[in-house]
């Protein structure tokens, strides 16, 4: 069962016209609504299905700057900054703490990993340290496991995924953004090349700008307008437990399980070191971009054929606005839970912490994540549409940055000073 997250009042019906679109009201969608409501500007945000049903209400909560591309970093940095303030800015407890955030390492070449991407971010001023063993079970008490070592950010934190997004949602719309559910955008209108509008299954809105935060959509929306935005699915699945006694308000990742306290008093638990693939015609098609990811991960990688791509292949990649679009046909795309894994993560985690093995386990749900080939979002003009920005492809790391990710595409699609240096994100990379 996918999390629930708290109630929003969004419209029953969208207006004939407005200066901004956005398709998709994921959290990255959401942002950037509430930040051009904020700036005067009326934007309506469109949803197939419910506000964050998908990835966004179903990851783990992690906000970290640990691990992150150097490239990346300004804008988990800027994130965090506008995490701090959130609370006030929507009016509400999204569930931000600084807590930590810490990975284990079982072997010396695990070390080695977490030791050089130190180095990468060397003059960064992080806070990121290196830790022994024994800093490791002094940081997290009552563990069992062996390890070699770890790193730690003491400023990383954790929100709570299932209030966050209402929360800026609900700001949004008290700041004039209008939010319709349970609404398919299915192709641009054009007018002498440029972006004029957008057909939706219950008519047509006039606009300006239009933003794609799509999430894993967005790959096909950008497909039928001949446009290639490399992502490919994967699926994540996540357990909680009731509330208990742990050992630490710390975010922790081992090798193969994470678990992080929950703002209810549960953690929320998953197999960390498995990347399951269910195959489907993209991974034919684009599987080629991602082999030295794939070489460097491939023990981690768990790979299926089933129901998955026959459900994908069943899917229009071409279609017009009189056409009910694949967006219909799938209004939340909720992926089976991997029981299996999930299992394992159980098992290695009370291995290593045993007051786990107390953990009365009350969900599982799993989540499908859209990767591109560098693991870095895109955040960019789709040059060949003027008037169209796209921000996807967060690669299962866009929870944490969202803030400042919403707040960047805003600043695209209005032509004003970017929150940070937006060519790490630039769709002409890939
Ligand atoms: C299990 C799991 C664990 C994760 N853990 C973390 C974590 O700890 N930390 C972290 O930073 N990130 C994490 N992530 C990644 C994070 O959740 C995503 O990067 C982030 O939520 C992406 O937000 P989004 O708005 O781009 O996409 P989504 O939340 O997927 O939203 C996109 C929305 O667009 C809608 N849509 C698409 N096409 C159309 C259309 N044509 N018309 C109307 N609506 C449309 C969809 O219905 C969807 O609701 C995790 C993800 C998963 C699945």
């Amino acid at each position: 069962m996918a999390p629930v997250i708290a109630p929003v009042r969004t419209s029953p019906d969208h207006p004939s016209s407005t200066t901004v679109v956005v398709i998709g009201g994921g959290i990255i969608g959401l942002t950037a609504a509430l930040t051009l409501a904020e700036r005067g500007i009326p934007v309506v945000v469109l949803e197939k299905g419910r506000i964050a049903g998908e990835q966004s209400s179903r990851n783990l909560g992690w906000i970290r700057k640990m691990g992150r591309e150097k490239l990346d970093v300004p804008l988990s940095l800027a994130s965090d900054r506008l995490w701090t303030e959130m609370p006030q800015r929507v009016g509400a407890d999204v569930g931000y703490r600084q807590a930590g955030i810490m990975y284990i390492a079982r072997t010396e070449a695990e070390m080695a990993v977490h030791q050089a991407w130190t180095r990468s971010v060397d003059g960064l001023s992080l806070d990121s340290r290196l830790l022994s063993a024994s800093e490791v079970d002094h940081l997290v008490p009552g563990g069992e496991g062996r390890w070699a070592g770890g790193i730690y950010t003491a400023s990383d934190g954790r929100a709570e995924p299932t209030l966050a997004s209402s929360a800026i949602a609900s700001a949004a719309i008290a700041r004039g953004a209008v939010i319709v559910e349970d609404c398919a955008v299915r192709v641009l209108s054009l007018s002498a090349g440029k972006v004029s509008g957008v057909v939706t299954e219950r008519g047509e809105i006039r606009c300006e700008h239009v933003l794609l935060a799509g999430g894993l959509w967005s790959r096909r929306f950008l497909g039928n307008l001949g446009v290639s935005l490399p992502t490919l699915p994967l699926v994540a699945s996540v357990l909680r437990t009731a509330a208990m006694e742990g050992p630490t308000e710390i975010a922790v990742g081992a090798p193969d399980f994470s678990f992080r306290k929950r703002q209810d008093g549960g953690f929320t638990i998953t197999q960390r070191g498995a990347l399951y693939a269910p195959l489907m015609l993209d991974h034919l098609l684009i599987g080629r971009r991602y082999l030295s990811t794939l070489r460097a991960q491939w023990k981690n990688v768990r790979i299926s054929l089933g129901r998955a791509f026959l459900n994908d292949i069943s899917l229009a990649r071409r279609w017009n606005a009189s056409a009910v679009s694949p967006f219909e046909r799938v209004r939340t795309m909720d992926p089976p839970v991997n029981e299996a894994l999930n299992a394992e993560a159980m098992r290695n985690l009370v291995k290593a912490w045993p007051v786990f093995k107390n953990a009365v386990v009350t969900q599982a749900w799993a989540g499908m994540i859209d990767v591109t080939p560098d693991s870095l979002p895109v955040i960019s003009p789709v040059a060949k549409v003027p008037g169209l920005t796209v921000a996807s492809g967060f690669s299962g790391h866009g929870f944490g940055t969202s803030p400042a990710a919403g707040q960047l595409a805003a600043d695209l699609v209005c032509g004003q000073t970017p929150i940070v240096d937006p060519s790490p994100y630039r769709l002409e990379r890939l």
